[in-house]
This record gives C-alpha cells, structure tokens and sequence, in this order.
C-alpha cells in the first residue's frame, strides 16, 4: 500500500515539474492536484497512527478525521486546474466541512489563508511559499488562540517557517528552505513530548500530556515533508 503510493507519487512527480534554476531560487511550475493527492495519501497511510497519539492524550479522532477530510479532498479538488491558490481554497473548504474536531477549522482555515496568498499562481517561487506558510500560521493563531509552546501544531509549523526564512533570507531556494523547516517540524514533534498542553483537548490532562508527541504537530510536519519530497521529486 505504502510502496504503491510512493510509486504513484514517483511517477506523477517526474511529470509534474518543470524546474528551472533561476539565481538563488527554483522556481516551478506544479501540479498541485497531485501534490495535494500525496499529502492526502500520506494522511491517510498514517490514520491509525495519527490517531493513537490523540488516543494517549485526546480523543482518539485526529487520524480518522484527517484521513475522512483528505479522501475528500482527493475526490473533489479539480484534477486539471494549474491554479494553486484555487484548489487549496477548495481543500480548505472541504476540510473545514468534512474533518471536524479541533484540527477541521484549524487546517481548513490554513489552507484557506494560503489559498488567498497563491490566487491565480501556477508555480510557486521561495517568497511564495514563505508568504503562504506565513498566512496558515496566522489563519491557524486567529482562530485558535494559541501560541508556540502550547503542544499544539504550531509547535512544528512556527519553528519549521522560521527555519525556512532564515535559510532563503540567505539565499537558499525553496527545496534548501524545505529541508531546513522539515528539520525543524520534526524538533518541534520532540518539544512537544516535553511540555504539557494548554490549549486543545489535551490540555484537559495537564501535566500527564508530558512525554507524549502532539498529534496535530505530527501531521502538521507529515505535510511539510510531503511538499519537501514532492518538490525534489
Ligand atoms: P479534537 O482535539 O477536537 O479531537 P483533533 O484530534 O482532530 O481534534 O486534533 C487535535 C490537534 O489539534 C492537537 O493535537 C493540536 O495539534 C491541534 N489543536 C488543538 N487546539 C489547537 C489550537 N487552539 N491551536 C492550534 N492547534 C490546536
Ligand atoms: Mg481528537
């Protein structure tokens, strides 16, 4: 299952780019319908796994729900539309209709802001996709009320696009900015075990949240590395 989606993915990708090295960036042009399939494909590889870190200090839903939005998103996300900020406006827009939870409004509103920043592109450049991980974030703090530190997705998804903006404020490209925020994604699932929740349904458990990874900073990272892997093809 998971060696037929890599293929799937594989395949797609050495079709989906036209990567063209202009100065200090990439700049392509993507197929973000496939893009979108892999993150939803990945999801939904990772539902019981997902869903058995919200079981240690949730309610056990977050990968049944993410996988239920994302197979829904792979179904309604026009296939043949190059228009970026178009089908992530119709992604949010359906996980905000279809996830539910805390993490529904939370990403549907994340995409949805990203959407906004990428209207009408077909090719994403290294400002672009700072831009747009910028508007999630905000969408995601607007909505939720939280703050990094908190044992929520943000504990990935701050670090990971300060990590990002360092790296292309000195001249890496999109592909140099994605390693360096999945890197930091992935130190922000570690802090996550380190502090207690105050924000979420997790926070119900207070100190007892310690030692156990945040399921929305774990898929919120997932994500990240998708488009990282996507992108290099
Ligand atoms: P629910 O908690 O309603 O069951 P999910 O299980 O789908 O929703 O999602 C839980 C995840 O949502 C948490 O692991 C956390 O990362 C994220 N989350 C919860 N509340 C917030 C918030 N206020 N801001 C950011 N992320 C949050
Ligand atoms: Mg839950």
């Amino acid at each position: 299952m998971y060696g037929n989606s890599i293929w799937f993915c594989y395949n797609i990708l050495s079709k989906a780019f036209t990567i063209t090295n202009r100065e200090d960036k990439l700049h392509m042009s993507t197929r973000i319908y496939e893009c979108l399939k892999c993150i939803g494909e990945k999801i939904i590889e990772n539902k019981d796994f997902l869903t058995d870190l919200d079981r240690e200090i949730g309610d056990a839903d977050h990968g049944v729900n993410m996988a239920r939005g994302f197979t829904s998103v792979i179904e309604k996300v026009a296939q043949d539309d190059p228009d970026i900020g178009a089908a992530l406006k119709k992604t949010g827009m359906t996980l905000l209709s279809t996830v539910g939870g805390a993490s529904g409004p939370l990403y549907g509103t994340a995409y949805m802001e990203a959407a906004k920043v990428l209207a009408g592109k077909d090719s994403l450049s290294a400002e672009d996709f700072k831009l747009a991980l910028e508007a999630a974030i905000a969408g995601i703090q607007k909505r939720g009320k939280a703050e990094k530190g908190e044992k929520t997705m943000l504990d990935s998804l701050i670090p990971a696009l300060d990590a990002y903006s360092a790296k292309i404020a000195e001249g890496g490209s999109l592909l140099d900015g994605l390693d360096e925020a999945c890197k930091a994604a992935n130190e922000g699932i570690e802090f996550t075990k380190t502090i207690a929740a105050t924000k979420g349904r997790a926070s119900y458990l207070g100190d007892r949240s310690i030692g156990h990874q945040d399921p929305g900073a774990t898929s919120a990272t997932m994500t990240l590395e998708v488009i990282r892997d996507f992108i290099k093809g």
